[in-house]
């Protein structure tokens, strides 16, 4: 066992636009759990998705401009460049072949997306490449039955696990989050309202300067 293995952890999302949510949880998670490196993966735009998003170019543009005076954090692309159907079991197959056997990646999810992994693709697989470190709100149970329960008592890890092997464990992590989400802040645009204060100003004013997110009803940030 080597105590000093590499940590890298993932934060997923569409990031649509990325706010001081996103921002704030992956920094709390990359000092909490003493990541060496913590990348925000942008995953390219789910196709059934109904909301009107921008492009894979203008969320990388401002996923960029939200982590440029922020060293803790870096992101990875690899999803957007792949594009088509974004499967995570597909960018830690990819992760893995790059970074080697000894590396420790984690998956980093919400309580509500680990209910549902059991449908996600080749999800058996996904604990083989990685560990998952799932985020739940304060006053949340983890399910007491059922496949996901099983997996969790099987594969139940704490921190330390995190560097001592690179994959198999589930940590559980519980965190506060900010009360914001990119579906307000896009509707807030899209009635010509501020969303200043909930994502990052350099953010703002590439929203304002390529006139994202807006409709019909014009209006300023
Ligand atoms: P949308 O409103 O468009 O669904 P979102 O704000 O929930 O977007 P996503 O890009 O879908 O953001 O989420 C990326 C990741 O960030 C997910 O793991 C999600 O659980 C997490 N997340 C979303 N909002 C917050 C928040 N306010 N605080 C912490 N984490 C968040």
């Amino acid at each position: 066992m080597n105590s000093l293995r590499r940590t890298i952890a993932l934060f997923g999302g569409t990031f649509d636009p990325v706010h001081f949510g996103h921002l704030r949880m992956a920094l709390e998670l990359k000092v909490a759990l003493e990541f060496d490196e913590m990348r925000l993966l942008p995953s390219h735009q789910p196709r059934h998705r109904q909301t009107p998003g921008v492009s894979s170019e203008h969320r990388r543009q401002m996923l960029a401009l939200a982590i440029r005076d922020c060293p803790q954090l870096a992101m990875d692309d690899r999803e957007l460049r792949r594009g088509g159907a974004t499967y995570t079991v597909d960018t830690l197959e990819e992760l893995r072949a790059e970074l080697g056997d000894s590396v420790s990646i984690s998956f980093c999810m919400g309580l509500d997306s680990l209910l549902t992994l059991t449908t996600w693709h080749r999800w058996q697989r996904l604990l083989e490449l990685a560990h998952l470190v799932v985020v739940t709100r304060p006053g949340w149970h983890l399910p007491g039955e059922g496949e996901v329960a099983e997996l969790l008592s099987k594969h139940s890890g704490e921190q330390h696990h995190l560097r001592e092997q690179a994959s198999g464990r589930i940590v559980v992590r519980e965190q506060t989050l900010l009360p914001i989400s990119a579906t307000r802040i896009r509707e807030l645009i899209a009635r010509g309202h501020s969303p200043r204060f909930l994502l990052p100003d350099a953010v703002l004013e590439y929203i304002e300067d390529k006139r994202l997110y807006r409709t019909a009803a014009e209006g300023g940030c």
